[in-house]
């Protein structure tokens, strides 16, 4: 597989090369230079996720990995299903909340653990991330039990949610968990130094494992494929497919995946109240405003860092951005949609909610709508509880971490100590 960067073209990487860097130089992007057709498409569906799923990926990553080894990493990557769920007639929902952190974000995670073990030969890795919540499970988990890779990760003593810090900080084995005495900018900062640090680095293989990385779209390729295989040939027809988006990476998987072949007539781009895209495509000015917090947080974006990689395929596709359909919604209409559709039978989230608003409204009669849920409601739970006056329960898994002891330290925001602790966990 080549991929090239689109900021810097002359640049020229592998698979491996990408997935151990992340970025290229000037922060830019990696994108294949080459996008696989399927011809037969019905016979790609007709195979199962796991199946299918090597086929596809195995077709984008070329002669570099053989199939047997994009088998294995697809295995241990897709534990979970990607199912379907009739929200109406005309609109199915894409449930992608199975996965142990109860997001999307796992199919990418997940895959880009496989595929940095892969990559890097049996080398010793260790990855240092700080989050604010959400990213720490999805990255611990993702990377929980595997050889010769140590996770580390910081996190604001007390900032997060009991939840979310149960979430990650009672696994052990190969994830070290550290509560840092100060806010997540202290976290941040920390986690920089070691990057800044070139002997450090060097010595415990320290990669950021971060969100941009192109294996996470790969994987996520797999599921809009997995989404079109439960429809009848009739339903695949006029497929119009609604993204809940906040950095754009789940909309260019959709896109590649039409690039690839699958049969999809329009994508709709749905957004909270951060809308730089929705009105870019309005007016063709991009004007990034402040980002503002809503319902939706994890949609909290205002300079979405995937959108190059949209414009810079749209463009080889010869497909106008004009094509793309666009909404923005707000709190209030996300609380009424999250209403409507629970008395029609769906309980949904915030995030999932503003893609079916915004496909509702814009889906013609011979039409089938298809949208993301990228999230289960028990994560959402106190906003979800609130507006429709329920008390979910957590799925069993979670309600059993939730139960476990902490296992994470507690550090002063000093760098030497956090030095002390990256050397300490290694072999
Ligand atoms: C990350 C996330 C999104 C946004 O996805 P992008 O690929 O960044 O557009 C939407 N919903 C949930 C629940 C998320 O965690």
């Amino acid at each position: 597989m080549k991929l090239y960067n689109i900021k810097e073209r002359d640049e020229q990487v592998s698979f491996g090369q990408a997935v151990r860097q992340g970025l290229g130089r000037n922060q830019g992007l990696f994108f294949p230079e080459n996008i696989p057709q399927f011809d037969d498409i019905d016979a790609l569906l007709a195979q199962d996720f796991i199946t299918r799923s090597t086929t596809i990926l195995s077709a984008l990553i070329g002669d570099e990995l053989s199939t047997e080894q994009v088998r294995s990493m697809v295995g241990n990557a897709f534990q979970f299903p990607a199912p379907l769920a009739k929200v109406s007639a005309q609109v199915d929902a894409l449930e992608l909340f199975h996965g142990p952190t109860l997001a999307f974000k796992d199919f990418g995670g997940r895959f880009m653990a496989q595929s940095l073990a892969t990559v890097s030969e049996g080398g010793q890795i260790t990855i240092l991330t700080a989050t604010s919540g959400d990213t720490g499970a999805a990255v611990a988990h993702a990377f929980y039990g595997m050889d010769n890779i140590k996770v580390v990760i910081l996190y604001p003593k007390g900032k997060i949610s009991p939840l979310q810090e149960a979430l990650f900080c009672t696994l052990g084995k190969n994830i070290h968990t550290v509560a840092i005495e100060g806010d997540f900018d202290a976290c941040q900062a920390m986690v920089k130094q070691a990057f800044d640090d070139a002997a450090l680095r060097q010595e415990i293989g320290l990669n950021s494992a971060n969100s941009i990385n192109i294996s996470r779209l790969m994987a996520q390729i797999c599921y809009y494929f997995e989404a079109v295989a439960q429809l009848s040939a009739e339903k695949r027809q006029n497929l119009v497919v609604s993204v809940p988006s906040g950095n754009f990476g789940n909309l260019t998987a959709g896109l590649l995946a039409k690039a690839m072949g699958l049969p999809i007539k329009r994508f709709i781009a749905a957004t909270n109240a951060n809308d730089t895209v929705p009105r870019y495509l309005e007016t063709g000015e991009w004007a990034p405003k402040p980002t503002v917090a809503t319902l939706s947080n994890a949609m909290d974006v205002s300079q979405p860092n995937n959108w190059p990689r949209i414009e810079e395929l749209c463009q080889r596709m010869g497909w106008g951005l004009e094509t793309l359909g666009r909404g923005a919604v707000t709190d209030a209409q996300t609380a009424e949609t999250l209403k409507a559709m629970y008395k029609d039978g769906y309980l949904c989230e915030p995030h999932g909610a503003i893609a079916y608003r915004v496909l509702t409204e814009q889906l013609a009669a011979d039409e089938h709508g298809l949208f993301l849920c990228t999230a289960h409601p028990a994560k959402f739970k106190e906003a979800v509880d609130e507006i429709l006056a329920t008390d979910i329960d957590l799925p069993a898994p979670l309600a059993k971490h939730a139960k476990l002891p902490l296992l994470s330290q507690t550090l002063a925001p000093d760098f030497d100590e956090l030095k002390v602790v990256l050397r300490r966990v290694q072999p």
